[in-house]
Order: structure tokens, then sequence, then C-alpha cells
């Protein structure tokens, strides 16, 4: 794809279907994505019905789902500490879950052994009942969204969409990244989308639409410094900035700790500024739908642009 067909084709992004998808997770049917909690009257905890809604959207664009078993427990929570931090470490009594990483894979048609990997965790904060709208159902529907589009265009590098779980213990991107270095997978860059959007209430009225892009190692370094060439390339209208994180964090963190050093994550701000935060008021109409969207546009003409040229 040339720079004037990417420029069409992340025009196609739908707020609307980011929209409708992310009251869905995140307000109604389904309040929380947490193992530990399932709706009344449910057979299945809202994480497992979570998935089943994933599932059945990325099938619906001709995807066949792998699921991943992990074992996993809730969180502890210590109201002693700030609330965007209460999580602490499970009793060893405290029951095991299975969790698991869901997979959509695209086939690449020139470099098929080189793999792309977007990767955002779907689950909300299992210590506390709070929606997780901003963190992380906004990132969960931007990738599905990015995976919608993709589905129906051949890339030549292959393209995973993994929607695995960071806020119950422990992290599943930790499977999928030691599994992808077991089996030798070339795992060339690693997109992390998490939280896209959130910002300090003074950003907000402020009418700024921001997205900072961290990374842990030199070659994440080039991958961040590309994202910016691309917003400013593509005028994709938001204030960008990239940060080099202490070590390695999140998500990405477990692909670069597995040894796979091309990693970056997009996010709102950062420090992370969003007041409600790991909060119960983390809730979908406090999302910014535009920015999360144009971060989004954002972050797939940054794999489109990785799978043309290679890295
Ligand atoms: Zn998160």
């Amino acid at each position: 794809m040339d720079n004037d067909g990417i420029t069409a084709f992340i025009a196609r992004i739908d707020r609307q279907r980011m929209s409708d998808n992310l009251f869905y997770l995140a307000k109604d049917p389904l309040p929380f994505r947490k193992v530990n909690y399932t709706v009344p009257g449910h057979e299945k905890s809202t994480l497992h019905e979570a998935d089943d809604f994933i599932t059945a959207q990325l099938e619906s664009c001709g995807y066949e789902v792998e699921a991943e078993p992990v074992e996993v427990q809730a969180l502890g929570r210590d109201i002693s500490k700030p609330l965007s931090s209460q999580y602490s470490s499970p009793e060893a009594e405290d029951p095991w879950y299975t969790a698991y990483n869901l997979y959509a894979k695209k086939t690449g048609t020139t470099h098929p052994d080189e793999i792309i990997v977007v990767v955002s965790h779907k689950d909300s904060q299992s210590w506390v009942d709070s929606p997780g709208a901003c963190d992380n159902a906004v990132g969960t529907v931007g990738n599905m969204e990015m995976a919608r589009l993709l589905a129906d265009c051949e890339t030549n590098r292959s393209i995973w969409f993994l929607y695995c779980n960071e806020e119950h213990g422990p992290w599943t991107s930790v499977t999928a990244a030691e599994g992808a270095k077991e089996r030798g997978d070339n795992i060339i860059a690693v997109l992390n989308i998490d939280s896209v959007g959130g910002k300090s209430d003074e950003m907000v009225a402020a009418g700024r639409l921001t997205n900072v892009t961290l990374y842990t190692t030199p070659e994440g370094k080039a991958l961040a410094e590309l994202q910016s060439e691309i917003i400013e390339s593509y005028d994709i209208p938001l204030e960008q900035k990239i940060v080099e994180r202490p070590g390695p964090g999140d998500d990405d963190g477990s692909f670069v700790k597995a040894g796979f050093p091309a990693a970056i994550m997009n996010l709102g701000s950062h420090p992370y500024a969003h007041r409600h935060y790991h909060a119960e008021t983390d809730v979908p109409e406090g999302v910014d739908i535009e920015n999360a969207a144009l971060a989004i546009q954002a972050s797939l003409a940054a794999i489109l642009t990785v799978d043309r040229e290679g890295l």
C-alpha cells in the first residue's frame, strides 16, 4: 500500500463501532471483564463472556480465533495504597482460574515468517469493580477495529492480533511472549495498545488530543520514532511524544523480556494522568473516543508501514 492508500485506509476506522463495542465490554451487558465476577444468573465470568464477544466479532470478519489457556489468580486489594495502585499479591489459598489469550492471525504473502504483534489487554481490574473502560476496553476495541479492517487486506508480513490479560496475575502476555520465543517465532515488531486517549481533566478541558509512545530498547526507540514520523506525515491531529521506559513494562515489556526488543506502547498520556485510573469510575462515558480513534489510525498506519518496509 502506498502513502495515499494508507491515508484512505486509516480513514475507515469506525468510531461508532468502537464506541458500541466499548459500551458492550465496559457497561452493558458486561459491567467488568474479570475472571472473579459473574453477572448474577449468568454461567460464565465476565472475562469469559468478554472472550466470547471478542471471538464472535473476530470470527465474523473471517478470522479463526485461537484461545491459549493460562492459569491466573485475581489480585488482592490493599486500600491503604493510592487508588491507582491498590492491587496486591494474591493469597496462596486464593482460587486459580483459566484465563485465555485470544489470537487472530493473518498470514503474510511475501514475508510470512516475519510477524507483527498488535497486543491489548482485554481484562478489567480483578481487585476492584472497575469497568476498566479506558484501561483497557478502549484499546481492546481499537485492536478489534484494526483486525476488522485488515481482514480483507493482503499484507506482506504476518500480523497477529493478541488480546491478553494484565489485571490478573500472572500477566498472560508473558506466556504469549515466552511461547513465541520457544517456538522461534520471528516477531519483528510489537505494538501494545493500552489506554489510548487517557489523560488528565485539564487536557480534556483544553481539547487536547494526545498520544505517547513508550519504548524500552534502541530497537523500540526506532519504532517509536517511526510512529512519530507517521503521525506527522499523515497529518493525524495528535500531540505526539516518545518516552523511554526505565525498564520493560506492561505487555510490550513481556515481549522485550522474552527477547523481542522492537516493542512499543501507545497510550494517552505519560505519566498516565487519567483521574479514574484503576477506579470504579473508569466508565465508557469518560473515554475520549475521538482521541482513541486517532491513536488507532496512527497505530494502523505504523503497522502498514512496517508491513510495507520491514524494520
Ligand atoms: Zn492497562
